[in-house]
């Protein structure tokens, strides 16, 4: 790929953790309440920074990439819960399309739920090159020893990956109420989490291919409370820097 200069988000400092040590990055400055790191890896030049949780900050911070830093590409990568009954805690998620789950202007003016005003797209496609490569990534890391023993018993099978639809919104999903009615309205939803969409709309009008690649830390259920912070403090940071290691790697 020939992209010159390539943006890295991560919602969590847990999430984040690891990333700029791993690639050597050295701070590039502040915009607002983030900080950006810049390595150069391979002849290009990554840019790292950490959005902070929820659409609005996701949306930010893709912004600022592509306009302040000049990213030509875009991977966001960290923890999701699983909706349906493919991904399990372990599994890496890959979005071959991204849908807002919590926009509703049905009714209004002859939106569909989902819909994205203007926009009119309802599941947002992920860039395919970028994807491939996610997937190529994802592959490895369900493999990789460092991955596997960092998941450890959290676990119940081995690891795997799967590509699909990926929901976000501005809410943590823990009942299995929520999870339901959001696989009910999004056939085949794979995962659930709380910024790609918003990485993916600000990317579709600016015209910058991006991909989306998710660990699954909870089933997006009761349980998801405490599974998902077991999943963050234990194997979270290791997830994300070996999918992004992974995916660089490719490039
Ligand atoms: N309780 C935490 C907030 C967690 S928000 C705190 O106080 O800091 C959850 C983060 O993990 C978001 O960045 C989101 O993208 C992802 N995520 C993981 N599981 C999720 C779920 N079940 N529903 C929504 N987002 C989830």
């Amino acid at each position: 790929m020939n992209f010159k200069k390539i943006g890295i988000v991560a919602a969590m400092p847990e999430e984040f953790a690891l990333l700029t040590a791993r690639f050597g990055a050295k701070s590039a400055g502040s915009v607002g309440p983030r900080e950006f790191f810049t390595a150069s890896v391979g002849g290009r030049e990554i840019v790292f920074t950490c959005s902070r949780i929820g659409k609005v900050a996701a949306a930010s911070t893709a912004t600022t990439l592509v306009q302040s830093f000049g990213v030509e590409a875009m991977l966001l990568t960290g923890v999701a819960g699983a909706i349906g009954s493919q991904a399990r805690v372990g599994d890496v998620v890959i979005a071959d399309s991204l849908v807002q789950h919590d926009i509703d202007l049905k009714g209004v003016l002859g939106y569909q739920r989902f819909q994205i005003p203007l926009l009119d797209l309802s599941a947002i496609p992920a860039d395919p090159n970028l994807t491939r490569i996610a997937r190529e990534a994802a592959a490895s890391v369900v493999r990789d020893g460092e991955y596997v023993r960092a998941v450890g018993e959290l676990a119940l099978r081995e690891p795997s990956f799967y590509c699909g639809t990926i929901a976000s919104g501005d809410r943590f999903i823990n009942s299995a109420q929520e999870r339901e009615e959001l696989l009910g309205l999004i056939p085949g939803v794979l995962a659930v989490e709380m910024e790609g969409a918003a990485v993916a709309q600000v990317c579709a009008e600016q015209r910058v291919p991006f991909a989306v690649a998710r660990i699954i830390s909870d089933s997006a259920d009761h349980g998801a409370n405490f599974d998902f912070l077991a999943f963050l403090r234990q194997a979270a940071s290791v997830g994300s820097e070996r999918m992004v290691s992974e995916f660089v790697g490719r490039l």
